[in-house]
């Protein structure tokens, strides 16, 4: 047989998930013009573009822009698109070597980080991804009820971009949630919310804080909420202000402390809800006999560590306020894979520059398996980080190729795998359905005077596809 990523013999890759990630790679193995691929990008979901659509913020609609890109790839005649088919169970490991040259992982992470502390179980305490999952309209969270509408308090823990998301859809008037795709649940239980004060609480200083510029500011410009920053807490410490006055300081650090600063000089307008930020504060416990009912806070002093790292280590200061739901925004975290490596304290799969390794800290590669994305370097950096990421990942994958070291399949032909799903009765949804489901929820929009209303159950998505097949046979 002639050598792989020839015509006669296309290097076949699956890609495992289709957010930017999945795309990226994608992307990249199209690319190349010496060498001839054939990718097939698989989805647990019938819809694509992972966190782009279940992640990015509803009233954030330009970012999502982003997706024109993937429409290009996914176009592609080489690249296919199977969605609502989950690795680990509709398809296996085992499979994909029969038929590809090579898996690459890109299935971002889906769990959170916990914070540890006692009461952390108790009803009203959440992930914000959760929250974030429910009011993006993803079908894993349509079920949840954050009894919105006998929430007075909110804590949201963790002052990165995420928290600054739930923050701020938490704050929004109902006419500024109309003009997002936010999910028709999520924009109904907003509308009746009882949220008056939402605290947000960052355990280091407003020099610390992982929020950018532009996500901090908004909150600052809300129609229905005050911002509130107790001057106290906008006040750096004294390891803050050499940080501050350093050649080390970060611009976006100096411009965030700037902002705090003007906020906390800033009067309230008296506006429907408050956000009050909080720093150098860590909960401690969350109070209450069934549902959270108030958090217990303790003030954090901060101290450098031996590498020079300011960490916050807490005092003897303690505080309790009422709350009636809790949000801890303190990171995702993946989730291992059916036959992958997976190194449980980072929650990532360990790799070597987007090789899959055996085991977290060895060098020796598993042939054929790549990653990329939030599992490959943790849940950090903006969509566009992942396009290097995905880059360097499928830079070692055809490394491989020269080299020899990828899987040898037996099944190269491109009906295989829609051989193997209908086999097995997978629903799959092609590329085809999902411009049609995107179409119809663009046209839901329209009815409603809002930019897109969404599917939010696997089912809906289905039945909507058959609809509209039925409609339109032959199409
Ligand atoms: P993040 O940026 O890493 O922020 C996590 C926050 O949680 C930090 O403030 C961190 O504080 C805090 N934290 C961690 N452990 C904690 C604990 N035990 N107790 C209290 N606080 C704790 O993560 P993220 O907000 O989940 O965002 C993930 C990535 O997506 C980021 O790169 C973010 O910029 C990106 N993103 C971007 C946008 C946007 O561009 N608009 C929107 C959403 C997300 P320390 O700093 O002290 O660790």
């Amino acid at each position: 047989m002639s050598s792989v990523g020839t015509t006669s013999n296309p290097l076949r890759v699956a890609i495992i998930g289709s957010g930017p990630s999945g795309f990226y790679a994608a992307e990249a193995l199209t690319k190349k013009a010496a060498i001839e691929a054939e990718v097939d990008i698989f989805d647990r979901l019938p819809t694509p573009y992972g966190l782009v659509r279940g992640g990015v913020a509803p009233d954030h609609l330009k970012i999502k822009s982003v997706t024109r890109v993937y429409e290009r790839i996914a176009a592609l005649d080489n690249v296919r698109f199977f969605g609502n088919v989950e690795f680990g169970k509709d398809i296996l490991l085992a499979d994909l070597q029969q038929q590809y040259h090579a898996v690459l992982f890109a299935v971002g992470s889906a769990s959170d980080k916990k914070l540890g502390i006692p009461g952390e179980d108790l009803k009203g305490s959440f992930a914000a991804t959760e929250f974030v999952g429910w009011y993006n309209g993803h079908p894993d969270y349509r079920h949840y009820d954050f009894e919105l509408d006998k929430v007075e308090s909110v804590a949201v823990v963790g002052v990165g971009n995420v928290a600054m998301d739930v923050t701020r859809i938490l704050a929004r008037s109902q006419a500024e949630l109309m003009e997002t795709d936010i999910a028709d649940d999520a924009l109904e239980a907003l509308a009746n919310s009882g949220v008056k004060k939402i605290y947000v609480l960052g355990r280091r200083g407003p020099a610390q804080a992982a929020f950018t510029n532009p996500e901090i500011k908004e909150l600052g410009e809300m129609e229905e909420a005050d911002i509130v920053v107790p001057m106290a807490d906008a006040t750096l410490d004294a390891l803050s202000e050499a940080y501050m006055e350093s050649d080390k300081a970060d611009k976006k650090d100096i411009r965030n402390v700037e902002i705090l600063k003007e906020y906390a000089n800033r009067e309230p307008e008296g506006k429907p809800k408050q956000i009050i930020m909080r720093f150098l504060v860590s909960p401690t416990e969350l109070i209450g006999t069934d549902h959270v009912e108030a958090v217990k806070i303790v003030k954090n002093e901060l101290y450098q560590d031996d590498r020079g790292n300011l960490r916050p280590r807490a005092t003897d200061q303690e505080e309790t306020f009422p709350v009636d739901l809790v949000f801890r925004s303190v990171g995702y975290r993946g989730v291992p894979l059916a036959d992958v490596p997976f190194y449980d304290k980072w929650g990532t799969i360990p790799n070597v520059d987007g090789r899959i390794v055996k085991e977290f800290g060895s060098e020796e590669a598993v042939p054929g398996m790549y990653v990329a994305g939030w599992i490959k370097r943790g849940p950090s950096g903006i969509i566009g980080t992942n396009r290097p990421d995905a880059v360097e990942s499928v830079n070692a994958l055809l490394a491989d190729v020269d080299s020899g070291t990828l899987w040898s399949p037996s099944q190269t032909d491109r009906a295989a795998m829609v051989n193997l799903l209908k086999e097995r009765n997978v629903r799959y949804v092609t590329w085809q359905d999902w411009l049609r489901l995107d179409q119809l929820e663009l046209e839901r929009g329209k009815v409603a005077g809002r930019p897109r209303v969404k599917f939010t159950t696997i089912k809906a998505m289905l039945d909507a596809l058959d609809e509209a097949k039925n409609a339109a046979p032959g199409d």
